[in-house]
């Protein structure tokens, strides 16, 4: 099996990418999407994230209230405190799929997206995403089209698009600049064109990804 940690910021195509992938036969896994996943009510990361910051991060459905976590996460400075409690927890749901797909799929091609590979490792010398990855695909984009390819995409669902684009310029400073995740990738893909050339580019990368495997 090779394992694929498939990353971008923001709005960069990284779903998008996946989704090709997936069409062209990798297992892919969404780190948002578990992230999600263990922040629903009776999952310890609720409990913990409850714990930690208090009751008033819960909605009046009982859920996680996101805006409000996100507020604190990014505008009063609490995002390395948010990620100390999720990060751990999202790292070993995806090497529990992993483990699990090598035993179903010994000839699978793994995939992770996740926009944080490099930074949920941070501050280590020898980082831990290289012992859970054989191969990195960055997706990249020119960060103005990163901002307004997320608005778009959220403005779709009824927020202000201000806010939005605010939003979208805090998260990206959280993250590491391209020009330092394209070091440590083994592939890039340009998603700056139409989608036909992205499915182009990813189509070669999974040709060469499965000649290694
Ligand atoms: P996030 O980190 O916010 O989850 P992402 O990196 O997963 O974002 P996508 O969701 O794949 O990015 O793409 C962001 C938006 O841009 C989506 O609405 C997607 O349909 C659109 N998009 C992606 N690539 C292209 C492209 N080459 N041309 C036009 N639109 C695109």
């Amino acid at each position: 099996m090779l394992r694929v940690g498939l990353t971008g910021g923001l709005g960069s195509g990284k779903t998008t990418v996946a989704g090709m992938l997936a069409e062209l036969g990798a297992h892919t896994l969404s780190a948002d999407e578990v992230g999600r996943r263990l922040m629903e009510p009776g999952e310890p990361v609720y409990a913990e994230i409850v714990r930690h910051f208090g009751p008033a991060v819960v909605g009046s459905d009982g859920r996680l209230d996101r805006s409000k976590l996100s507020g604190l996460a990014f505008k009063e400075g609490r995002l390395a405190e948010l990620n100390r409690i999720v990060h751990p927890a999202v790292i070993a749901a995806q090497e529990a799929w992993a483990r699990e797909l090598a035993v179903q799929e010994p000839q699978a091609i793994a995939v992770v997206e996740s926009a944080l590979i490099f930074e949920a490792d941070s501050g280590g010398t020898a980082p831990g995403w290289r012992s859970r990855f054989d191969r990195i695909v960055l997706v990249t984009a020119p960060e103005a089209l990163k901002i307004a390819r997320f608005v778009e995409r959220m403005a779709g669902r009824g927020l202000k698009r201000e806010a939005l684009e605010a939003d979208a310029r805090a998260r990206l400073a959280a993250q590491l600049p391209d020009s330092e995740k394209m070091k440590l990738s083994d592939y890039v893909i340009d998603n700056s064109g139409s989608l036909e050339e992205t499915r182009e580019q990813t189509e070669r990368i999974f040709r060469a990804l499965r000649e290694q495997n």
